[in-house]
């Protein structure tokens, strides 16, 4: 599992600005799908190789009311589930009653929290922020100048790794653990791990509230064996569904919470983005459901983004297809080509959770993204499509050099990665990356899973 990190602090201490720095591998992402959103409050970060999920809640203060308090409470949500807080004060400005107020409320969570003085740059660091230490909220106050990236290496690697470590190897012996995420691996060890085309399938169920997720878990159940049924522990948690369709195993990773909602005083399921972050991160393939009745949304549009930079396989469900006139599914259509375009390798299904039109169809389209993700794939025939696509179409020029390429491995599966050897590789423009991309797709025939492509520098 992923571990949380939390941005807390009043509006305009710098909590978008440090979420930018810390989230801007997720840039190269949106430059190879045009089309992407980045979602500006969720964000994926690394550190020493330690990918965390990182959160900027919004300028909350503790005491929201009324149309604040709504918008605040996934904020606070956050904050409850985050498995780490960074309180973001600003050192130009001193301790305000604001500051207090967030600290005040901090404390009662019971969580780690590291406090952050922000906008360091010019000043006299150390006596701007002695008054924070007044918050007592630990023993150190992190120096920063997020705008200009100061002190944001050490806070990581300082103070950040050092308790998302602790909390990987606690997390070690947990049933669905995803620890194998928090250490730096090798290829051979990535490969030695990921699952075999004949492995069980852990599919989520994915998609913003009200588009279905229950109803179709609910149809899915029905019509299949249920082996095991266990509930969740906290309400940070997936249910997780073994079960069983066609002689295929399956861990039907369950974001909606069916279980949870049979019990009539709590029917409305509270929805959480970390919740299902986290299930896409443990998921092999993401099934992510879109309201034909609504569109696409940014919020559908985020949840995507999520799924192709976590590399999973996806197959894509337009729900609530029952009843629609031609010409409104005709325009849902050419809504999906045109926005949606950009991921043509996914299967797309038109489907009534509700009546079960389409649904048994979708198994088809998880097992096939299943088993493109997870083909073994030999070095000679990855270098072999090298050849041939570099043959076709030549690499570039970069300073008037010739980018070479010149051999390739697998680096992975699920997602399949794809390690290219040569001279100036890391040069190579986005724009032939996704030649090699397409080339390596159509070659290996592989749907329903984003390919990654590595280079890495040889002489
Ligand atoms: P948020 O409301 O907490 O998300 O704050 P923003 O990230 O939007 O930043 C608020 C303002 O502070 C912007 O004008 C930023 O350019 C500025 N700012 C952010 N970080 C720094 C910094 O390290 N130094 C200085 N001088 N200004 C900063
Ligand atoms: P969740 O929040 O994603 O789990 O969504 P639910 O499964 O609770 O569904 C939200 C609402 O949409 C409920 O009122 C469902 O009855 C309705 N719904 C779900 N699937 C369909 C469908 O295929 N067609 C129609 N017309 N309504 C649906």
């Amino acid at each position: 599992m992923l571990p949380v990190v939390a941005l807390v602090g009043r509006p305009n201490v710098g909590k978008s600005t440090l979420f930018n720095r810390l989230t801007r591998s997720r840039d190269a992402l949106v430059a190879d799908y045009p089309g992407l959103t980045r979602d500006r409050q969720y964000g994926q970060a690394k550190v020493e190789d330690h990918p965390f999920i990182v959160i900027d809640t919004g300028g909350i203060n503790g005491n929201e009311q009324g149309i604040d308090a709504l918008m605040a409470e996934q904020s606070l949500m956050a904050i409850a589930e985050a498995d780490a807080v960074l309180f973001m004060v600003d050192a130009r400005d001193g301790l305000t009653s604001a500051d207090i107020g967030i600290a005040d409320y901090l404390r009662k969570q019971n969580k780690k929290i590291f406090l952050v003085a922000n906008k360091v740059d010019g000043i006299d660091a150390d006596s701007a922020v002695a008054e924070f230490y007044e918050l007592s909220l630990g023993d150190t106050v992190h120096k920063i100048a997020a705008a200009h990236g100061r002190g944001v290496t050490q806070l990581l690697t300082l103070a950040l790794t050092p308790h998302i470590e602790a909390l990987g190897e606690a997390r070690e012996n947990d049933e669905f653990d995803g620890t194998q995420e928090f250490s730096a691996k090798t290829d051979e060890e990535k490969i030695a791990e990921a699952p075999f085309e004949n492995d069980k399938i852990k599919l989520a169920i994915i998609g913003k509230p009200n588009v279905g997720k229950s109803t179709l878990t609910n149809r899915i159940l029905g019509e299949d064996r249920v082996v095991v049924f266990d509930a969740p522990g906290t309400t940070r948690d997936s249910v997780y569904i073994p079960m069983e369709h066609d002689g295929r195993e399956y861990t039907l990773i369950d974001t909606a919470g069916i279980r949870r909602r049979k019990n009539v005083t709590d029917v409305v399921e509270k929805y959480s983005v970390i919740k299902t972050l986290r299930a896409i991160e443990d998921a092999n393939v993401c099934l992510l459901i879109i309201d034909a009745r609504e569109g696409i949304t940014d919020q559908d549009l985020s949840l995507l983004g999520f799924i192709l930079e976590a590399g999973r396989s996806l197959v894509l469900a337009v729900n609530k297809w029952d009843g629609l006139e031609e010409h409104v599914k005709d325009r849902i259509k050419t809504e999906l080509d045109r926005r949606l375009g950009f991921i043509d390798f996914a299967r797309i299904h038109f489907i009534s959770a509700l009546h079960g039109t389409g649904v048994g169809h979708l198994y088809e389209s998880v097992e096939e993204a299943f088993i493109s993700a997870t083909k073994r794939i030999s070095t000679s025939m990855v270098t072999k499509i090298l050849d041939m696509a570099t043959f076709d179409h030549q690499p570039p020029m970069s300073q008037g050099r010739r980018i070479k390429l010149k051999y390739a491995h697998a680096g992975g599966y699920n997602p399949p990665i794809i390690v290219i050897h040569g001279n100036l590789a890391k040069k190579l423009p986005v724009s032939y990356k996704r030649y090699l991309m397409n080339y390596y797709r159509k070659s290996l025939k592989i749907m329903g899973t984003p390919i990654r492509i590595e280079f890495r520098e040889t002489s």
